[in-house]
């Protein structure tokens, strides 16, 4: 009896070659196969008369052949057998190309099933390359719904479906319910033999959605099921025990009151710090709605136990600036605060290297260069990490490494739909920030096309005539990076604003600089040097000029909401009204639409949920993004309420038995182990 883990070069058929093409979609054993589900399906459950079918119709057609087969040579490479059929009342010609030997297996007065599209001309009825076989054939492939699989060269259809056919049959004692008995009953789920079978060899479309929902919902409970234990496991983890600090000293400080929604979330962590057990907690909040306050004040709460915090951001520039934003709060409070950057010269580094192993530092602010190998902390009691959907969830691991459990804050300025948040960040707690600073107005946001371009121009003057300054955002660095004349690059538009707006001071930054030029134009602008920095999306995250009033995004349609968004979250943030605009020549209604939903709101969970709706849940829960395992049927941005209830069960039998160890949780524990262990190799 073969078994899951069998390779499937055990299978009849399947030699070295086609197991190393196999292996390109991600099959290597026997259980691979069961879980390559198909792509779609192709319906050929339907019989018509010829005279029935529509033109461009696909049905199937019992008939038969009515004159002998030809085989005509037409030119080199272009062979055609040709033969006419009929199903009693109407004639139909059958035309094969390049497949000669059919001429000699069709036979004149023998009847078939055609399955194919019809192409009807006035009453002339033709079918090009149909799929035929006896009625009386083994392994039918006309009459039933035929699964259609992804293929790689090498492999073709016929051969997935015969060795999915073999692994079924070969394995079938082995499939086995992982999901529990009390769950199958109460959501009335089909078994996992019965589903199996008829995800891929479904007996009609009824069964292929009975087996559909089962698998959707096994996939989403076991990855709740996954995040839950996860979840419990670090609950359980004990922690630093931060306790009875008072914030009131850092509060007088301040240059401004908090919000209640940030006065929450300081308080929600600052209860994690003192339970005893680690924190990991991420705080959710819109752009401009000051996360970076509240990792302040949880970095003050570590200082003043004695120990020293990190503060990782994803990019230079957001570090730099979150290194002048915490000193400016922080270090008047007594704290040392250094940096660490991969654009550090060496002896810069190993100095900040030893101060960290010396106890000398109380906050490190740094990009991802802060974790790599040969940095070593003392006393590392909270590490915090900006912008979370740049990071993975394996990476927030490899930090926890770095120290004695150290507490965990995570800062997302990506708003998820609420339902979701749930799932994606099921191993964290969740703080929501959702109430903006008292005086931030709305942003009023219009799209323009190409013939705005002098107003445009205009109103950039007007803004830095007032004192204000301006974004300018394009989708390139230079000219021709894409062999489209039709896109804005970055240095070809700062020299046009250059020409048309001599009186402004206008510079250019972008990924392709060195972090040293970039670092310091940012710092220009931030000290009001710059009247209009124009830039890729290098700014897109963070950065904080609170001068800022206007936004203008060139080639609008290139970005996604939530990116638009976020670029947009650069202005409003100081005293005057601010604006953005949106330039695009692109009129498609669909581009339109999107740009639209900008104009009409300010709110992030909103565009959120529209850019899902919108723009499909490719991108936006690709796994790089969220950093947990792919889903081969969910569909997390579809599959919502499966969602929740799948949640809600998962967390019932983690009640019961947290750490999944019963003899009836054995297959869906082991189930889990493999499902993170794959998704951490992707990552590391
Ligand atoms: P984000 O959540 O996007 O990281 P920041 O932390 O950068 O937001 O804060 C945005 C701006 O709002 C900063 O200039 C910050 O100083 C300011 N800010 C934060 N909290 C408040 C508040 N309660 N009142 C007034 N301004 C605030
Ligand atoms: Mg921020």
């Amino acid at each position: 009896m073969a078994q899951f883990n069998d390779n499937i070069i055990t299978i009849k058929g399947i030699g070295e070659k086609k197991a190393h093409a196999f292996g390109r979609l991600g099959i290597k054993t026997l259980y691979d196969l069961i879980s390559f589900f198909p792509r779609k399906y192709e319906d050929r459950t339907k019989y018509k008369s010829i005279a029935l079918i529509e033109d461009g119709e696909s049905a199937c057609i019992s008939a038969v052949v009515a004159t002998t087969p030809t085989l005509s040579h037409i030119r080199r490479g272009m062979d055609l057998v040709k033969f006419k059929i009929t199903d009693g009342t109407t004639l139909c010609d059958v035309t094969y190309f390049n497949q000669s030997w059919i001429k000699n297996n069709i036979e004149c007065g023998q009847e078939y099933i055609f399955f194919g599209k019809m192409e009807k001309k006035g009453s002339h009825c033709s079918l090009v390359n149909p799929v035929y076989e006896l009625e009386t054939s083994e392994n039918r492939v006309t009459g039933k719904i035929i699964p259609i699989y992804s293929l790689t060269s090498g492999v073709s259809q016929k051969d997935v479906s015969q060795s999915v056919r073999y692994a079924l049959d070969s394995c079938e004692e082995y499939i086995s319910d992982i999901i529990p008995e009390e769950v199958l009953s109460r959501q009335k789920l089909a078994r996992a033999k019965y589903s199996f079978e008829n995800i891929h060899f479904p007996s009609d479309f009824k069964a292929l959605e009975i087996a559909r929902r089962r698998l959707i919902f096994e996939e989403l409970f076991t990855l709740a099921c996954a995040l839950g234990k996860m979840r419990g496991e670090r609950t359980a983890a004990e922690g630093i025990k931060i306790k009875d600090i008072s914030l009131d000293e850092f509060y007088k400080c301040l240059p401004f009151s908090l919000t209640n929604a940030q006065i929450k979330a300081i308080d929600e962590a600052a209860n994690d710090m003192s339970s005893g057990y680690m924190m990991n907690r991420l705080v959710q909040g819109d752009v401009g709605s000051g996360k970076t306050v509240v990792a302040a004040a949880l970095i003050y709460l570590t200082y003043k136990a004695g120990y020293m915090s990190a503060f990782m951001a994803p990019t230079e520039i957001l570090a730099e600036q979150h290194f002048q934003t915490l000193t400016k709060m922080l270090s008047p409070l007594g704290l040392s605060i250094s940096k660490l950057t991969g654009s550090m010269s060496a002896k810069e580094k190993s100095n900040v290297k030893k101060a960290l192993l010396n106890g000398d530092i109380d906050l490190i602010i740094g990009t991802h260069a802060l974790f790599t190998d040969d940095v070593e902390y003392k006393n590392l009691g909270l590490v915090v990490t900006d912008e979370q959907h740049r990071f993975g969830v394996s990476q927030r691991a490899a930090i926890i490494e770095k120290g004695e459990k150290p507490h965990v804050l995570v800062m997302s300025a990506t708003p998820i739909p609420r339902t979701l948040a749930l799932i994606i960040y099921g191993d964290l707690d969740v703080s929501v920030i959702d109430e903006l600073p008292p005086g931030r107005q709305t942003v009023d946001t219009f799209a323009v096309n190409e013939s705005y371009r002098e107003r445009l121009n205009g109103f950039i003057k007007k803004q830095c005539d007032a004192s204000n300054q301006v974004f300018v955002v394009c989708p390139m660095v230079e000219e021709n990076e894409e062999n489209n004349l039709n896109l804005k690059s970055a240095e070809q538009h700062t020299q046009e604003l250059r020409s048309a707006l001599p009186s402004l001071t206008i510079e250019c930054v972008h990924g392709k600089m060195k972090p040293k030029e970039k670092d310091e134009i940012m710092s220009r602008f931030s000290r009001g040097e710059i009247d209009v920095l124009v830039s890729t999306t290098v700014i897109e995250v963070g950065v904080d000029v609170p001068n800022a009033t206007l936004m203008i995004i060139e080639n609008a349609e290139r970005f996604g909401l939530s990116q638009l968004h976020q670029l947009r979250g650069r202005v409003g943030r100081g005293q005057s009204k601010s604006y953005c605009i949106l330039v695009s020549d692109s009129s498609t209604s669909d581009i339109k639409a999107r740009l639209d939903v900008l104009c009409s709101t300010n709110d992030g969970f909103k565009i959120s949920e529209e850019d899902l709706r919108l723009r499909g849940p490719g991108d936006f829960f690709g796994s790089r993004q969220h950093g947990l395992p792919e889903m081969h049927v969910a569909d997390l941005g579809v599959n919502t309420d499966t969602l929740k209830i799948a949640q809600e069960e998962a967390n019932l039998v983690l009640g019961k038995d947290p750490e999944l160890s019963s003899s009836e949780n054995a297959l869906l524990k082991q189930r889990i182990d493999a499902m993170f262990s794959s998704n951490f190799d992707r990552f590391n």
